[in-house]
């Protein structure tokens, strides 16, 4: 590089720490952090890999050749393989031809149909630990990575393991303090029942309707642990995903008829079009998501409005399912926060109870399948919400 070309560079990487160190939402963060890897480096790809605390092996976290769920396949063990290398020894390796190496673990590009000719990979350390590696495969022009690109890769990695660790106790904090202040309304409410249902003067009849209330609220706190761990756990971005084919017609019917009762007493109706799709997917958990929609589409919807669930071809790869309803619609400035966690819009806060965590598990999940979840919403109109899923090839 030149001087000017190496100012440039410089100045570059100065702005990626930047917007590194402004970012706390987890996966957005790693996706910077691959980006900027590929363009510094001047590489055909990159990839971050991270230690999976559970079973001490390394995961790719995020990586721009590699499906999501074909990353969560592969496991790359810490003994006999490059990343497991660099990651133990802390060291960074430049590889020029990789099947001349004796650690290169080739069961990556077997499972991934690409083929890996040149790789340099840096550990990424925090000031106590090393918590990862980034990796640029190909540097471009079949040319080989140069000393140059050694020490830019090391920048962007210290920067970004400590954006990393930066963003895991942000997120901690603000986590705890979010479900702290939810947990608190029930247990609340079950200790007021339960010193009422202790005075005598209290008639039996009103402490079955104490009881009722404790049992509702017990209800309450089961599922709001059960939403917390289950966003925890995505979060976190270690779910292993069971993927299999299965047709959409039979999960959506599925679906539908679990939230049947509740919308029969809104007189709400369900319209499902007729879909010969096969998905590959979590099915259990594209269900999750299917009945959040759904759930929402009800609680959010006018008395006797309708839900319409379509499915369609968004790709050669992809399916596009949609959820619409005729309710309230959400305006502009709330639909950017739709997906965050316990982000609920406020003038509908009185309409129906949740916590906010539905559309955020959803959108985890969706991310997890390598597909995207947006709406379109018109205020007094309603809402549709779509998220796309892998097809199976068949
Ligand atoms: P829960 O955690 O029980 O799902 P929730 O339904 O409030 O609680 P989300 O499903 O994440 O949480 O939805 C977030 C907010 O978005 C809702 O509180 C509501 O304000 C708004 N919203 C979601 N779906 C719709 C919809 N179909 N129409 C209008 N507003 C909606
Ligand atoms: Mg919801």
């Amino acid at each position: 590089m030149n001087q000017s070309e190496l100012i440039e560079h410089y100045k570059r990487i100065i702005e990626i720490s930047q917007q590194l160190g402004s970012t706390y939402d987890h996966m957005s963060l790693l996706k910077q952090i691959v980006d900027a890897a590929t363009e510094l480096t001047h590489a055909e790809a990159a990839s971050i890999l991270l230690k999976d605390e559970a079973t001490g092996n390394l995961h790719f976290a995020m990586s721009s050749n590699i499906r999501p769920h074909e990353m969560e396949e592969i496991v790359v063990p810490l003994e006999g393989s490059i990343a497991g290398w660099i990651f133990t020894h802390g060291e960074p390796r430049v590889i020029g031809d990789t099947t001349s190496d004796d650690n290169w673990y080739g069961g990556i590009d077997n499972k991934i149909s690409f083929s890996t000719r040149s790789l340099l990979g840096v550990p990424m350390r925090t000031h106590k630990e090393v918590i990862g590696v980034v990796q640029a495969v190909n540097k471009r022009n079949n040319e080989y990575f140069s000393d140059d690109d050694v020490i830019t890769l090391r920048t962007l990695a210290s920067q970004a393991a400590m954006a990393i660790e930066n963003a895991r106790m942000f997120r901690q904090s603000d986590f705890i303090a979010e479900m702290v202040h939810e947990l608190r309304n029930p247990l609340a409410a079950l200790k007021a029942s339960i010193s009422l249902i202790q005075r005598p003067e209290v008639p039996p009849s009103k402490k079955d309707d104490i009881m009722k209330t404790m049992i509702g609220e017990t209800d309450r706190l089961i599922d709001l642990t059960n939403d917390f761990l289950n966003i925890a756990r995505l979060e976190s971005g270690r779910v292993s995903l069971d993927v299999e084919p299965f047709r959409v017609q039979s999960l959506i019917i599925e679906s539908a008829e679990v939230i049947e009762q509740q919308a029969s007493e809104k007189g709400v109706t369900i319209n499902i079009t007729d879909a010969n799709d096969t998905a590959d997917a979590d099915r259990g958990r594209i269900k999750q998501v299917l009945l959040n929609l759904l759930t929402n589409a009800i609680k959010y919807n006018r008395r006797d409005g309708d839900i319409f669930v379509d499915v369609q071809s968004a790709s050669d790869e992809m399916l596009e399912f949609s959820v619409r309803d005729t309710g309230y619609g959400i305006s502009r400035e709330h639909q950017k926060h739709m997906f965050q966690k316990f982000y609920r819009v406020p003038s509908l806060e009185d309409t129906a109870k949740g916590t906010g965590l539905g559309l955020a598990i959803s959108k985890n999940i969706v991310e997890a399948h390598g597909g995207r979840i947006w709406l379109e919403s018109e205020v007094g109109h309603g809402s549709t919400f779509y998220f796309t899923i892998p097809k199976a090839d068949i």
